[in-house]
């Protein structure tokens, strides 16, 4: 969609304002708006002046002007606003030099998608993330999760209450059976239904949506593939509707990890393919039907993950999830069938075409730009330097001695582990000028000092359990 086309759409669709989003640095969708009769074709080319100084992680308050320049092709009508609202993506410039902001995590993925052609490994980078998140009801989530869940200690206290005035709970679904019984059970079938559709009106690509594995109201809707830039546009949107038809329905949604203990986490497993001229990469005769190029991938992303992992698990809650026996990956190892693997090998299809790698670490409190970016730039940074990736994880890790299981190399314990590896580890990241030092400082220090040292000076509620009466 050219400026004019969006403009015609206003006036045909009689849109009243004029939506700016674009994503702040930990990566929550910003906006502001105006009055739909001030847009025109002049602001798709001097774009709007905003503060940029009280956006997490960006600008000092001295130098914090900034301009937001909308992509016309990114326009669509907000579903969700009672005023008809037309909404745009929009890049972040300094308005002096006109030079796009290097901490505009849009702006990290676009350069990440220029450097992958740039360096004639491969043209097009694809992207398919399958998040996951829970929708609970708008209360204290411990006490009324959105789904009828209920812990085995209430049931024992509900069968000491004697038969005549005992609830009948038998309907309800049981601690992890939520995957995926037919309604009634699943209660959040027509919530997900309105949010998938919600989503193919705005111009996704839904694939499929379904219950999850957690017990309380543990959803996952997936997106086709697509280029690295689109799917994180995708993905900002993605989040926008889920919460907002959560939203409607006096419910509430969390991309946060790990809300609950005890049960699955949220993941994000993201699948990785690179192409050129149309052609697929990733497919040849080596394991699993990959291409030398796709286990040197794989061998760049292993090696570079607890770095990675910054980025695409970049919450303390993240690591909480990270552990044994919920599906989560915990050994940093390859395999076509082992879902303990970090890096999976999914067999559903033989076209070459489908070929791809599926990176299970990442979560969906990430910042999908900046995730994206990320793990492309490991992929290629393997590729680049034939990193080979070691022995596929097949056999069943229970089948393995601990001595064997203790050569497998794991997945980081914590935030603060990755973002010491990040900050020993991110030659790879700063090629092309994709990420710069400059943003992977930032990220460090904003992280350290904001979440994992916020989260030490506090009491956590576990350790009333532990220590109060000791
Ligand atoms: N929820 C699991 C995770 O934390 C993944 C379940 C699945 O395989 O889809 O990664
Ligand atoms: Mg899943
Ligand atoms: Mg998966």
């Amino acid at each position: 969609m050219s400026p004019q086309e969006v403009l015609t759409m206003c006036r045909e669709r009689d849109v009243k304002a004029i939506d700016f989003r674009f994503m702040d640095f930990p990566g929550l969708w910003q906006h502001f708006t105006i009055p739909a009769g001030k847009l025109d074709e002049a602001v798709f080319e001097d774009g709007l002046g905003f503060d940029g100084s009280s956006i997490r992680g960006w600008q000092a308050i001295n130098e914090s002007d900034m301009l937001l320049v909308p992509e016309p092709s990114s326009a669509w009508i907000d579903p969700f606003t009672k005023l008809s609202t037309l909404c745009m993506i929009c890049n972040v410039q300094d308005p002096i030099t006109r030079e796009d902001y290097s901490r505009d995590p849009r702006n990290v993925a676009r350069k990440a998608a220029n450097y992958l052609k740039s360096t004639g490994v491969a043209d097009t980078c694809f992207i398919g993330p399958e998040a996951e998140f829970f929708i609970f009801d708008d209360v204290r989530f411990d006490q009324t999760p959105s789904q009828g869940f209920y812990s085995i200690d209430s049931v024992e206290a509900e069968w000491n209450r004697g038969a005549d005035e005992r609830p009948n709970l038998g309907h309800k679904l049981r601690h992890k059976e939520g995957y995926f019984p037919c309604p009634p059970a699943d209660q959040l079938m027509d919530i997900r239904n309105e949010m998938m559709q919600l989503m193919i009106e705005s111009g996704l690509d839904v694939e499929c949506q379904h219950h999850e594995v957690a017990t309380a109201g543990q959803a996952e809707i997936d997106l086709k593939y697509d280029e690295m830039v689109a799917m994180g546009d995708h993905m900002c949107k993605y989040k926008y509707i889920v919460k907002n038809v959560a939203h409607r329905h006096n419910k509430t949604v969390t991309f946060m990890p790990k809300p609950l203990f005890s049960d699955n986490g949220s993941g994000m497993h993201t699948h990785i393919s690179f192409w050129k001229n149309g052609e697929p990469l990733f497919a040849g005769n080596g394991y699993a039907g990959l291409s030398d190029e796709a286990l040197f991938a794989i061998g760049g992303i292993l090696k570079h993950a607890p770095a990675l992992l910054a980025f695409t698990n970049p919450t303390t809650n993240s690591y909480k999830r990270l552990v044994p026996g919920y599906e989560a990956p915990v050994n940093l190892a390859y395999s076509q069938r082992n879902r303990s693997a970090s890096c999976r090998i999914p067999m559903y299809s033989p076209s070459p075409k489908a070929k791809r790698i599926e990176f299970r670490c990442p979560d969906p409190s990430s910042n999908p730009y900046l995730a994206f970016s990320a793990l492309m730039m490991a992929a290629l940074d393997g590729i680049q330097n034939k990193t080979h990736p070691g022995e596929p994880l097949d056999k069943d890790i229970y089948d393995l001695s601990p001595e064997e299981l203790a050569e497998v190399p794991k997945t980081p314990g914590s935030l603060s582990e990755s973002l010491d590896a990040l900050a020993a580890d991110h030659e790879f990241l700063l090629r092309g000028d994709v990420f710069t030092e400059d943003v992977i400082n930032t990220w460090i220090e904003y992280k350290q000092k904001n979440e994992v040292e916020a989260i030490n000076l506090r009491p956590h509620p576990y350790e009333f359990c532990l220590y109060y009466d000791i």
